[in-house]
């Protein structure tokens, strides 16, 4: 049945269901990814008219299945708007600068000209609700829609009007019945020549003009009222969604609007809302129209009279307005790839913001006072003479920077980067130890059990000898070395007793008292919210902090975004480490990949089997891991002893397959992408990722990092998925072909956008509508330097002219930083 379905009508019905309800069935769907790239694909091939818009949709749809629930509604939200910029009629013609009205039959009255009514005008001059007030006064939403709206984070006024389409339809011009498209929204105007019933409480119509028939049909709701008060020879306007039903073309439950009465359909250019259970797409239409009446004036940001930064010529209100409410004679291409000059203006306001925010928060924590530790050698010495390895030169520099902002009254605020295998623990435990030399206490908090464990292990190994207790708090155990029984862990941390607490989030529960912290390290920071980081450092005052990465951020993103951080690099590996050879298996070579690993294990060597996160509940994930466990043993490598490790297992069955692997008594780890971050199994010199193309290439790189820790050459296979597309096989082909992690960091982010790659939600910024961080660095970056000339002249923010700005940036941040210098 899909096989007659052109590709656009597949995407477009498969987008459409999926944004029905706001996304409400996201979380469930499977396979999404398939279907849409399939599509794609094939649109790639049908349709050489557009192909840059096909690979683009191909583009947000590879690896879609795998990424987080709000990532996969934002690529999906974008790949609607592509469909819709093909789909519309607009497409094909050059687009004209003057208004055309919309065609309609003589006898339709036109909507009213002007937007605001008296009554708003009133409104706007000062009777009506603010900006600031409860959404729940505007006109036509109340106490029960206004509870719906607090589901999109929409309490005010002002949170409405910023609540901006994901995209438009089209509706400025009357499409000949004709000339529909299944998927299509379209407005008809025609003469009613049939009226029927069907089913229980159906309703039909049939709509004629010079072209041909459409019928209409309703199962239920208002319209269906309205549609039951027409007659044969009625002048109507439909506007709905063309559907193919059996050899016809219907529109079912499509706005109806009768020549006789004053239009209730908006006609023009239609905003499409993100929405949410229970809100109609009316209602929320009606609502911010209304909000837009009583007046977007005292939507201003004094951005007018900031030097340095160009502003497209219209007030951030006006902008506003034209988001939600298009003039007719848009350009409509230009909102649905949101580059119009409404978005430009948004654009401008979010980038400056951001600059100034982070401006503050740079001077601020040049400010602050926190602990100066002292610097000694009194367990570094030792610990390092003692270490079975020389440290490397990139080693040395990143422990000397450290140990010079330890020292520093400032807190540190510092970025440890380092390809997988570069050796950051040791970095972060010899500055752990210059810490407690000092007599304080230091915490490292890691996003996962697995990792905090290994970290924990590494450290009680690499400081056997030094007296140093290492505590481990997960949220299953609580261990320690000899010198610290279980029982003590929480009574000598929170004395303050000097010693490295490793941890995961039970480090931060309430209980956890950690007296004299002075030194805190986080692994993997993308994977921990702000408020979780936040927690840890408030148990300490003003504690230095590293934070260690081994996914690089491209130097330009981190200088604009992350301009508060330093960074430490550790450009080099540990000598004798061989580069991973990564060869992407082919079709039908799974004998020979296996035949391989078989090899490496005749050998005496272990290897793992990495199968990609999937779905939200990891369930799926399982049952192609379990599978390949017995594919393995049973076809492939017959006789192998083969590990399950899996993130639903309970703690003490992942310490028994992690621990069976590390002694060897399994030989092979089949795993979801649990094993992503730091397990270190130097003897494994094999990894089999299954379905390769799901995972970021980042993360594959993480992954592969698992193997070739202990000098032996080892290979990593990547088995894409059967038909992966020519493009999934291209990103692939960067893994094979270089071991550079910020080569693989910036294909990354160019392939995934940035929104992804940082994750605005965690990274401690406000939110952003229409900003790109990878897209408008030189925005941003124009805007970094107005924002530090303004605090130049007045660093408070506290000249009357600036007070707008003030006000605005202390609400855009609202609970993100704290402005104790502004505010
Ligand atoms: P990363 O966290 O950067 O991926 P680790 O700190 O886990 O790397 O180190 C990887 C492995 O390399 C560990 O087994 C560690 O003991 C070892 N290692 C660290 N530094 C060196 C060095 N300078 N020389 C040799 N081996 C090292
Ligand atoms: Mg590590």
């Amino acid at each position: 049945m899909t096989k007659n379905r052109s590709p656009l009508e597949i995407l477009d019905s498969v987008l459409g269901a999926i944004s029905r309800g706001g996304y409400a069935s996201l979380a469930r769907s499977h396979g999404l990814e398939q279907t849409l790239a399939g599509a794609a694909q094939r649109g790639l091939e049908e349709a050489p008219a557009a192909p840059e818009s096909f690979s683009e949709i191909l583009k947000l749809a590879q690896g879609l299945d795998t990424q987080p629930l709000a990532a996969r509604r934002n690529r999906l939200e974008r790949m609607q708007a592509i469909v819709e910029r093909l789909r519309s009629p607009a497409m094909f013609e050059v687009s004209r600068p003057a208004a055309r009205p919309v065609a309609k039959p003589a006898n339709v009255p036109a909507p009213p000209a002007t937007r605001k009514s008296p009554a708003a005008k009133r409104a706007s001059s000062g009777s009506g609700p603010g900006l600031k007030d409860e959404v729940k006064w505007v006109k036509g939403v109340g106490p029960k829609l206004a509870g719906v709206l607090e589901r999109l984070d929409i309490h005010t006024v002002e949170d409405l009007l910023f609540h901006l389409p994901v995209r438009y339809d089209d509706l400025r011009h009357v499409t000949p019945i004709r000339d529909l498209v299944p998927g299509m929204q379209a407005v008809v105007v025609g003469e009613v020549t049939r009226m029927g019933r069907f089913g229980r409480n159906g309703r039909e119509l049939v709509v004629r003009d010079s072209t041909g028939e459409l019928t209409c049909k309703w199962f239920q709701g208002f319209e269906r009222v309205r549609a039951a008060r027409a007659k044969p020879g009625d002048q109507v306007r439909v506007t709905g969604d063309c559907r193919q039903f059996r050899a016809q073309r219907e529109f079912h439950h499509p706005d109806i609007e009768f020549a006789e009465e004053p239009s209730h359909v908006p006609g023009g250019i239609i905003p499409v809302y993100p929405l949410t259970e229970g809100l109609h797409p009316k209602q929320l239409r009606a609502a911010i129209a209304n909000a837009l009446q009583l007046g977007v004036e005292g939507l201003s940001d004094g951005l007018e009279t900031v030097k340095g930064i160009s502003l497209p010529p219209i007030p951030l209100g006006e902008a506003v307005r034209r988001l939600h409410q298009p003039p007719d004679d848009s350009d409509i291409e230009k909102y649905l790839v949101r580059m119009s000059e409404a978005h430009e203006r948004l654009r401008v306001h979010e980038a400056f913001f951001l600059a100034l925010g982070l401006a503050i928060r740079r001077r601020q924590t040049a400010e602050v006072t926190g602990i100066s530790i002292p610097d000694n050698d009194t367990l570094l010495a030792p610990f390092i003479s003692n270490l079975p390895f020389e440290l490397t030169g990139a080693q040395k520099r990143a422990i000397a920077e450290i140990r010079r902002d330890l020292v520093q009254p400032r807190p540190m605020n510092r970025l440890l980067q380092g390809d997988v295998g570069a050796g950051k623990t040791v970095v972060a435990l010899a500055a752990a130890l210059v810490a407690v030399g000092a007599g304080y206490q230091a915490a490292l908090m890691a996003p996962t059990e697995i990792l905090a464990e290994q970290h924990f292990q590494t450290m009680t190994k690499l400081v056997q000898g030094l007296d140093v207790p290492v505590a481990l708090l997960t949220g299953s155990q609580k261990l320690s070395t000899e010198s610290l029984v279980p029982a003590r862990v929480y009574h000598e941390l929170a004395r303050g007793t000097p010693m490295i607490a490793v941890g995961t989030h039970a480090l931060i529960q309430e209980k956890v008292t950690i007296g004299k912290l002075a030194f805190v390290i986080i692994d993997e920071q993308h994977r921990f919210g702000v408020e979780q980081r936040r927690t840890l450092l408030s148990k300490g005052y003003m504690p230095d902090v590293l934070v260690m990465t081994a996914t690089p951020i491209p130097r330009t993103l981190a200088l604009t975004v992350y301009g508060d951080l330093e960074i430490s690099t550790l450009d080099e590996l540990p000598p004798g480490r061989r580069q991973v050879q990564t060869v992407i298996a082919g079709d039908g070579s799974e004998m020979k990949l296996w035949d391989a690993v078989a090899r490496q294990l005749a050998e005496e060597r272990q290897a793992y089997v990495v199968y990609p996160l999937v779905s939200e509940s990891e369930l799926i994930d399982l049952k192609d891991a379990e599978r390949g466990v017995k594919e393995i043993t049973s076809h492939y490598i017959p006789g192998a002893r083969v590990g399950l490790l899996h993130g639903r297992m309970k703690p003490a069955d992942k310490d028994k397959a992690l621990g069976d692997f590390r002694a060897g008594r399994t030989q092979v780890l089949v795993s979801t992408t649990v094993i992503e971050v730091g397990i270190d199994v130097p003897n494994a010199t094999v990894m089999v990722i299954e379905h390769a193309e799901r995972f970021g290439l980042a993360q594959i790189h993480q992954l592969r990092g698992r193997v070739g820790r202990g000098g032996a050459q080892s290979y990593c296979f990547l088995v894409p998925s059967a038909g992966i597309s020519a493009e999934g096989h291209r990103r692939l082909q960067v893994l094979a072909s270089t071991n550079d992690g910020f080569r693989i960091a910036e294909a990354d982010l160019e392939i995934r956008g940035p929104g992804e790659f940082l994750g605005t939600r965690q990274s401690g910024l406000p939110e952003f509508r229409v900003l790109n961080l990878a897209r408008d660095l030189d925005l941003l970056q124009s805007c970094r330097e107005a924002a530090a000339r303004l605090l130049e002249a007045d660093p408070g923010l506290q000249k009357r002219e600036n007070g707008q700005i003030r006000t605005l940036l202390l609400e855009r941040w609202k609970g993100k930083i704290e402005f104790s210098g502004v505010a």
